[in-house]
C-alpha cells in the first residue's frame, strides 16, 4: 500500500494521516520527520541537508531525494508508505517515480483531500486567543460562550497575524499554485483519487478506507 497524500491546508489532512498510519500499519512520512531521521543519523545526505538548512537555504531535489530514497528502502516501508509533504514539485514527481522503480515499487494512490475555499477559509481563520491566559478557541468548532470574551479568565480574545484572511488566502494561493501541476501529473498517471474532506471526520475515513479496501 504505497500511497501519496494531497490537500490543502485545513483540509484534514494530518487527521486522516494518523487513522490511515494506525488502520494499516504503514508509516507516515512527512518532509519534516524524514529530515530530523537522517541528521539525527548523521548520514552523509543528513549532513548536507542540514548544512543546507542551517544557511537559511532550501535543501536541493537531489540531497531531498537521496533522503526519500532511504527512507523508503527501510525495512518499515515493506508493507507500504504514506507520503505526505513530499513530492511537491513534478521535477520532485518525477524523480519519485523513477527511485520507485529502482526500488521495485510503485505508487498505488495519490489521494487529494478536497475542501471548498470558503470552508478552508472559516476553518484557517476562526482560531481566537485569550491575551490574558492564552486559552485558543475557534470561532466555529470551539467558540466561546460570550463572543470576544475568554471563558477561563474573561480576558480578550485576539486573533493572530498568520490567521487573518489576508494570509490565510495568500498561504491558499500559494499551495494552490503548487499543488495544480502535480495533480496533473498524477492524474495523467492514473494514480490520483479525491476525497471529499467536507463531509465530517468519521465520514472522510470511511471513503479512504472504501478506496483502500481493494489493496489491504
Ligand atoms: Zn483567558
Amino acid at each position: 500500500m504505497n500511497l501519496v497524500l494531497m490537500g490543502l491546508p485545513g483540509a484534514g489532512k494530518g487527521t486522516q494521516a494518523e487513522r490511515i498510519v494506525e488502520q494499516y500499519g504503514i508509516p507516515h512520512i512527512s518532509t519534516g520527520d524524514m529530515f530530523r531521521a537522517a541528521m539525527k543519523e548523521g548520514t552523509e545526505l543528513g549532513l548536507q541537508a542540514k548544512s543546507f538548512m542551517d544557511k537559511g537555504e532550501l535543501v536541493p531535489d537531489e540531497v531531498t531525494i537521496g533522503i526519500v530514497r532511504d527512507r523508503l528502502s527501510k525495512e518499515d516501508c515493506q508493507k507500504g508508505f504514506l507520503l505526505d509533504g513530499f513530492p511537491r514539485t513534478v521535477p520532485q514527481a518525477d524523480a519519485l517515480e523513477n527511485l520507485l522503480v529502482d526500488l521495485n515499487k510503485k505508487i498505488d494512490f495519490v489521494i487529494n483531500i478536497t475542501v471548498d475555499m470558503s470552508i478552508l477559509m472559516e476553518r484557517l481563520t476562526g482560531r481566537r486567543i485569550c491575551k490574558e491566559c492564552g486559552s485558543t478557541y475557534h470561532l466555529v468548532f470551539n467558540p466561546p460562550t460570550k463572543e470576544g470574551v475568554c471563558d477561563r479568565c474573561g480576558g480578550e480574545l485576539y486573533q493572530r497575524a498568520d490567521d487573518n484572511a489576508e494570509t490565510v488566502q495568500n498561504r491558499l494561493d500559494v499551495n494552490i499554485k503548487q499543488q495544480e501541476p502535480l495533480l496533473t501529473f498524477y492524474e495523467t498517471k492514473g494514480y490520483l483519487r479525491t476525497i471529499d474532506g467536507q463531509q465530517d471526520i468519521q465520514k472522510v475515513f470511511a471513503d479512504i478506507e472504501q478506496l483502500l479496501g481493494g489493496l489491504a
